[in-house]
């Protein structure tokens, strides 16, 4: 009797060894205001056309401290943060390529393109040509429910859906130097795309830009205004003195498209040894420690930061 129920204890303690193995922990924001939680998930596996990365890194932005005060609509609570990311493969669904066919292999290290879903049939998509703003678009760590998945960074493994571009990260890039440019650099792509600045043109950035800016925008100048994700209050503008005497151009910019990013890695292999990228990363955190990485953020005592399976 005594034998059959040591039995049955150890079966039950070794049932609950697998069933640790089995799963993997992700940082949960659960809602605004609510402290971050260490939930456990089950092992995802790839789907056809899919990968799992085992997370090497994933940035702690700005825009993560935005989510927990809740100032971005639509966030689909709970969710698990971290929309730049760099993994290492584990597995895929089958062969997978990158966007100039080169193969993409288990064990390689790849970031990806976050934003999924957009539509390529609105009006947005095909007569704007601006699919950061198509209705069905999504994003990892800010637009999709943990119930979907490890669809954000801040876990020890993350998803890739069917259809999210994978980019194997160039051999000269470390991923902490992609993460010292963090989702800045491709944003900052866009930005340049959508001022046409060409050679010989003066450029001006400031972080508080708008009022700034604006006194300081020559005659026939362009100004992009680029962050403000989050509705930073009002400016004034002086529509005679600032817009139209000026005859002036004044643009939004909302995101960044797979170019820019794929274009951002370029650049930084290229000019490799020219920038410390990862000097920027002040702070590393481990994902038992995710609320003093937004803590500190909020602070502003951190330029990047980046959160770590373990550390
Ligand atoms: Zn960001
Ligand atoms: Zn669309």
């Amino acid at each position: 009797m005594i034998q059959t129920e040591r039995i049955v204890r150890r079966a039950k303690a070794m049932a609950g060894v697998q069933s640790m193995q089995e799963t993997v922990s992700a940082v949960v924001m659960s809602g605004a205001g609510r402290p971050l939680e260490l939930r456990r998930f089950p092992v995802p596996k790839a789907r056809a056309g899919g990968a799992v990365l085992e997370m090497i890194a994933s940035e702690v932005c700005g825009t993560d401290v935005h989510l927990h005060h809740g100032r971005l609509s639509g966030v689909p609570f709970p969710i698990i943060p971290g929309h730049v990311n760099c993994g290492r493969v584990l597995e895929t669904g089958g062969a997978l390529f990158d966007v100039e066919g080169r193969p993409i292999e288990t064990g390689a290290v790849v970031t990806f393109y976050d934003v999924f879903g957009t539509c390529g049939a609105c009006w947005y998509c095909l007569v704007a040509r601006a699919g950061t703003r198509c209705p069905h678009r999504k994003v990892y760590g800010i637009t999709t429910s943990a119930a979907d998945g490890l669809l954000g960074g801040w876990a020890e493994r993350i998803e890739i859906l069917p259809g999210v571009r994978l980019v194997t990260l160039p051999e000269d890039v470390a991923p902490e130097d992609f993460m010292g440019g963090g989702c800045g650099l491709p944003t900052g792509f866009h930005a340049v795309e959508r001022a046409g600045i060409t050679l010989g043109d003066t450029v001006v950035v400031h972080p508080k830009a708008v009022p700034e800016g604006l006194e300081m925008l020559r005659d026939a100048g362009r100004y992009v205004v680029v962050g403000q994700y989050t509705d930073g209050g009002d400016t004034p503008v002086n529509p005679h003195r600032h817009i139209n005497r000026r005859h002036a151009t004044i643009l939004g910019c909302w995101g960044y498209e797979f170019t820019h990013l794929h274009r951002a890695l370029a650049m930084m292999a290229r000019h490799k040894g020219r920038f410390a990228w990862r000097d920027l990363i002040t702070r590393e955190y481990a994902l038992s420690d995710a609320g003093s990485a937004l803590a500190d953020m909020e602070k502003l005592s951190v330029v990047k930061a980046i959160m770590r399976a373990r550390i």
